[in-house]
């Protein structure tokens, strides 16, 4: 047995020695590198029978060989595996470097290719031009302190002040008493009034609602400077056709404090029904008035398995299928293409083992503004480097990967809803239609279910199904609420009444109470909200069959 194995061995080093064109082979050829902002793009020939490639950044001039590996790229990063990219970041923008790319077979590395050169784009806004030239606290200590609310507000002013393409309305107050602002952009400037953008296309991007999930509040300071000061066809373009509303921190005193609740510890991503707390209030009541067709939040998830940016859309059985299904569109044929093209690792949110996250519940934004008929996802960007960005022990480079990953999400969304303006607006003209018409069974909570995709791929492992619970069907023709029911507070929240008004939720006056008909374009929020039954009630009305 030893002399055959022996013999095999050496059989097996003559035919290497032979074919050394084999072996040249294993290289990686054709590396590319294309600037975008904030990060680097390689792309390179695929190697037979390769297992995963590593992606080593060197700074200009320093001698190939001192580097660090930044990343490795996996087969399940694509949608098209056949043509490797990925895209670097964590660097300081400006900074030039080289880039080498080698393939590993098994757990064998391959030879490098022949490195690529290149100068990173600088962060945005020529330095000599006011207003361009702002920068956020975070910016300006290199990635080394997130900006404070001081900073922001500062900021926001100054940013306010300089672009007419910018204003900036206080949408509210946290509890503790800090101002929620949003910046609201068009071009040649905003629409003068939320009835003005209401009836015209608006896009919204929420940016921190969890106050230890900060690099989508970073992300959204940074873009609204492009989008205030950028002269490049596109961006005029956007902003010609859409309304852009940016909420940099409805959490300001969570994220003031690092945590992820508010300053009463409630986690405001459990209350975009409920409603219970100034910030959501706040949120929701802007968003009644401005009526956003698409929405994205931004987050962060600590899966360090998962891909860079994982994504969802709203999966609450009442959200119309028009909207479920254009949401959905927005993440599996969009950001999954082009992020594939750019090197960047979307995947459904709860992806690789996650747990049992991305599910139904009406609380949570994604879920909420599906029901009020927009366009919806959220981010989670992965909080930790991870095994695939191993050089992310230094926290200025991760978060500058988070940081950018949500500018480019978000400038996707915004790119996504230009190109398909028309197909939004009839998604929903679609669902409002439905909910008001009141034919469909409503249910409490239960999920769409999301198809995985064939492995490898970035939709190989989607989060779970939720069965349906509590199905109204015919659904109820709505609910009455008594007089001390509708002005009834909770956990010292505002009276039922005003949340309604917040959500626009129409009520009128049936007898000594209130009837909130069914057939409005709420509808399916109306049952989560008033029935005993429901999951979170906010009131037990009662329910009034057809
Ligand atoms: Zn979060």
């Amino acid at each position: 047995m030893r002399s055959r194995s022996g013999f095999a061995a050496v059989a097996a080093a003559c035919i290497a020695l032979l074919l050394p064109a084999a072996a040249h082979a294993q290289q990686v050829t054709g590396l590319e590198v294309r600037q975008g902002d904030g990060f680097a793009t390689l792309t390179w020939q695929p190697v037979a029978g390769a297992t995963d490639y590593q992606i080593e950044r060197t700074p200009a001039g320093a001698p190939l060989g001192t580097g660090v590996v930044v990343g490795v790229w996996r087969p399940n990063r694509q949608v098209n595996p056949n043509q490797p990219a990925f895209a670097d970041a964590g660097f300081n923008p400006g900074d030039s470097f080289q880039w080498r790319v080698r393939a590993r077979i098994g757990a064998t590395p391959q030879a490098y290719s022949e490195p690529v050169s290149g100068a990173t784009l600088p962060e945005f806004g020529d330095p000599a031009t006011p207003g361009e030239n702002l920068r956020t606290q975070w910016e300006q200590t290199n990635a080394a302190t997130y900006t404070s609310d001081v900073n922001e507000y500062a900021y926001t002013a100054a940013l306010d002040a300089a672009s007419e393409r910018v204003r900036v309305v206080e949408i509210g107050r946290t509890v503790l008493g800090r101002p929620i602002n949003m910046f609201i952009i068009g071009y040649p400037a905003p629409k003068p009034t939320a009835r003005a953008i209401s009836n015209s296309p608006t896009a919204l991007l929420n940016c921190n609602v969890h106050g230890n999930e900060p690099s989508s509040r970073e992300g959204c300071l940074i873009l609204a400077r492009e989008l205030a000061f950028g002269n490049d066809a596109r961006t005029i373009d956007l902003l010609r056709n859409m309304t852009v509303l940016i909420v940099p921190t409805i959490n300001g005193d969570g994220r003031a404090a690092n945590i992820r609740g508010n300053s009463t510890g409630q986690d405001l991503n459990r209350d975009h029904s409920l409603l219970r707390q100034p910030e959501t209030f706040a949120l929701a009541a802007m968003v009644r008035d401005y009526t956003p067709e698409v929405a994205y939040d931004g987050h962060e998830f600590g899966n360090s398995q998962a891909g860079d940016l994982p994504t969802l859309w709203p999966r609450h059985l009442n959200v119309a299928r028009s909207v479920m299904g254009e949401s959905k569109s927005l993440v599996e044929d969009w950001l999954y293409t082009n992020g594939s093209e750019d090197g960047w690792w979307y995947c459904p949110y709860g992806c690789q083992n996650g747990g049992g996250v991305g599910l139904s519940q009406e609380t949570i934004l994604r879920n909420t503004m599906g029901l009020k008929n927009t366009v919806s996802m959220l981010l989670e960007a992965r909080s930790s480097g991870g095994p695939t960005r191993p050089d992310e022990a230094i926290p200025a480079n991760n978060r500058r990967r988070k940081t950018y990953s949500a500018i480019y999400t978000m400038q996707q969304v915004l790119d996504y809803y230009r190109e398909r303006q028309r197909v939004v607006e009839r998604a929903i003209r679609t669902s409002i239609l439905v909910q008001r018409v009141n034919a469909t069974p409503v249910v409490f909570r239960g999920s769409y279910d999301v198809p995985a995709f064939p492995a490898p791929h970035p939709g190989e492992a989607p989060p779970p199904d939720e069965p349906p619970t509590g199905i109204l069907n015919p659904p109820p023709c709505g609910y009455l609420l008594t007089e001390e029911q509708y002005r009834s507070q909770q956990d010292g929240s505002r009276p039922v009444a005003d949340r309604l008004a917040a959500h626009g939720i129409k009520v009128r006056r049936r007898g000594s109470g209130w009837f909130v008909p069914m057939r409005q374009e709420l509808r399916g929020l109306i049952p989560l909200l008033l029935d005993g039954q429901a999951a979170e009630p906010m009131v037990a009305g009662q329910r009034i069959a057809c």
